[in-house]
């Protein structure tokens, strides 16, 4: 069976989160299955900088956005036999930065024709077109009601996932004929209208064959008020053709006992070098070095997502305790600041590292003992997949994929990977931070944890078998 995934992002080229990671690694995990998954996503400068020589021309055609029209040219790689397509347009894509751009609406309304169109200059003829998150929501929308009459598309079959609902492409109404040279027609309630404006994540809901999400309990929460994002009673009036599929990491590229990014390798067998790489963490962010203390750490987006606030409001009172706390991130500004004010403040207590370093990650992943998770919500979340495949405990609140990935520790069995909370309150993420504190000066309970979370598998082997059965059930449809 061939898959053709379309993503706005995707490791090794381009990463701004875990949608990346996830179009990243889960297309060698269906490869692995017997699919043939190929991907393509818009040549970003980034990418051409980086990876220019490696890039093979194509061929080039003219896509139309609305009364535009614009220059496409393919490029393709092969990388860990996969074959990646790349849609360069210098106007659209040669810029600093993904997305947050004022014309993000027509560059992924280009982006999800030129998807559609350039399918006609390679040899390659899906039977699934897997979209991802807004950017690619008009694609199934655009197969369905404007290429329907047209012979190559016909047999295609498409999915949506949904990464994260609380980004959705929302444009206003003129950007149907604008974009897309739609008519008034599809600026309906059970379409494309969302208040007063048009969604291209309600474009994927409406229109996609079948829609998935990132883990069994986001599919469940989005179909309350809290969760869905005013998409709420669409999701629930879909929810026939709704799963919720656990993501998995790339256990290559997160293994503590293979890691080039490590000074120290190891694995469960070998955990003592642990203590070495927090040594050397604490060395390089000018922290006390002393194996005793635990290092509370977060690597986020500093979005309200991820419970920041839960962590201002308790952070003081941690801090009265011999610990260390270290921050990576960048997002809001306001968090921002607050992080940097308590590293001022507690200067042999606290890191902050505002910005985005992949190496700097790898290190905290391996060098810390606690990691802390408080979110809001959480699709999926793979950062505490990733902590805990390097022995570092998640502290999670119990939504989304959190609650699929990480089960609290109890004491009478032994059982449990980490330590998690119920209500969105920053006593509860205390008492909980407080609670972890304990076991970690209790050695022998602590290694028990440690070993229960390496051995969690968060591998792609199941998700992609269920990736698998989900195409042939899509693809048998009329
Ligand atoms: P989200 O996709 O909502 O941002 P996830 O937990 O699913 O959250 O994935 C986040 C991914 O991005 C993880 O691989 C995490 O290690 C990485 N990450 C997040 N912030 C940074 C940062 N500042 N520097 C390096 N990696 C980061």
């Amino acid at each position: 069976m061939r898959v053709l995934f379309t993503v706005s992002e995707c490791v090794p080229f381009a990463k701004s989160g875990g949608l990346a990671d996830v179009t990243g690694s889960l297309p060698n995990a269906l490869k692995e299955n017997g699919l043939d998954v190929r991907v393509v996503m818009p040549l970003y400068k980034i990418i051409s900088d980086k990876y220019d020589a490696i890039l093979s021309f194509v061929g080039h055609i003219n896509v139309n956005v609305g009364w535009r029209n614009q220059y496409c040219g393919v490029y393709t790689t092969k990388l860990n036999n996969i074959d990646y397509y790349f849609i360069d347009n210098k106007y659209y894509f040669d810029r600093e930065g993904f997305y947050g751009h004022f014309d993000d609406g027509e560059r992924f309304a280009y982006f999800s024709t030129a998807c559609i169109e350039f399918i006609r200059l390679i040899d390659f003829k899906p039977d699934i077109i897997h979209c991802h998150d807004w950017h690619t929501g008009m694609i199934p929308f655009l197969l369905k009601y404007k290429y329907r009459y047209d012979e190559l598309y016909q047999d295609f079959r498409s999915i949506f996932t949904i990464h994260n609902l609380q980004y959705q492409g929302v444009f206003s109404k003129e950007c149907l004929k604008d974009f897309f040279d739609l008519g008034e027609e599809y600026f309906s309630s059970h379409l494309l209208e969302f208040n007063g404006c048009i969604s291209y994540m309600k474009a994927g809901i409406v229109s996609a064959d079948q829609i998935t999400t990132v883990s069994p309990t986001y599919r469940n929460e989005i179909q309350y008020e809290f969760f869905g994002e005013n998409l709420d009673g669409l999701l629930r009036d879909k929810s026939y053709k709704l799963s919720g599929i656990l993501n998995g990491i790339d256990t290559k590229i997160y293994n503590p006992s293979d890691d080039k990014l490590l000074k120290y390798n190891y694995d469960m067998s070998t955990i003592e070098k642990k203590v070495l790489n927090k040594k050397d963490l604490q060395q390089e962010l000018g922290l006390p070095i002393n194996s005793h203390i635990p290092i509370i750490a977060m690597i986020t987006r500093l979005t309200c997502q991820k419970g920041i606030e839960l962590v201002q409001h308790i952070l003081h009172e941690v801090l009265q305790e011999d610990v260390q706390f270290i921050l990576l991130g960048s997002g809001d500004s306001e968090y921002e600041s607050y992080f940097r004010y308590m590293e001022m403040n507690f200067k042999n207590k606290v890191r902050a590292y505002i910005g985005f370093n992949e190496e700097l990650a790898h290190k905290i992943y391996a060098g810390s003992d606690i990691f802390v998770m408080p979110s809001l919500f959480e699709p999926c979340g793979l950062a505490q997949m990733i902590a805990l495949r390097y022995g570092t405990i998640p502290i999670v609140r119990e939504t989304g994929g959190l609650n699929d990935s990480v089960c609290s520790y109890n004491e009478l069995t032994d059982e449990g990977n980490g330590f998690t909370f119920h209500n969105y309150n920053a006593h509860e993420l205390l008492f909980t931070i407080k609670r972890a504190f304990r076991y970690y000066y209790d050695k022998d309970i602590w290694r028990r944890i440690m070993s229960n979370a390496m051995d969690s598998d968060f591998s792609w082997y199941c998700s992609a078998k269920q990736y698998k059965s989900l195409y042939e059930q899509v693809r048998t449809l009329v």
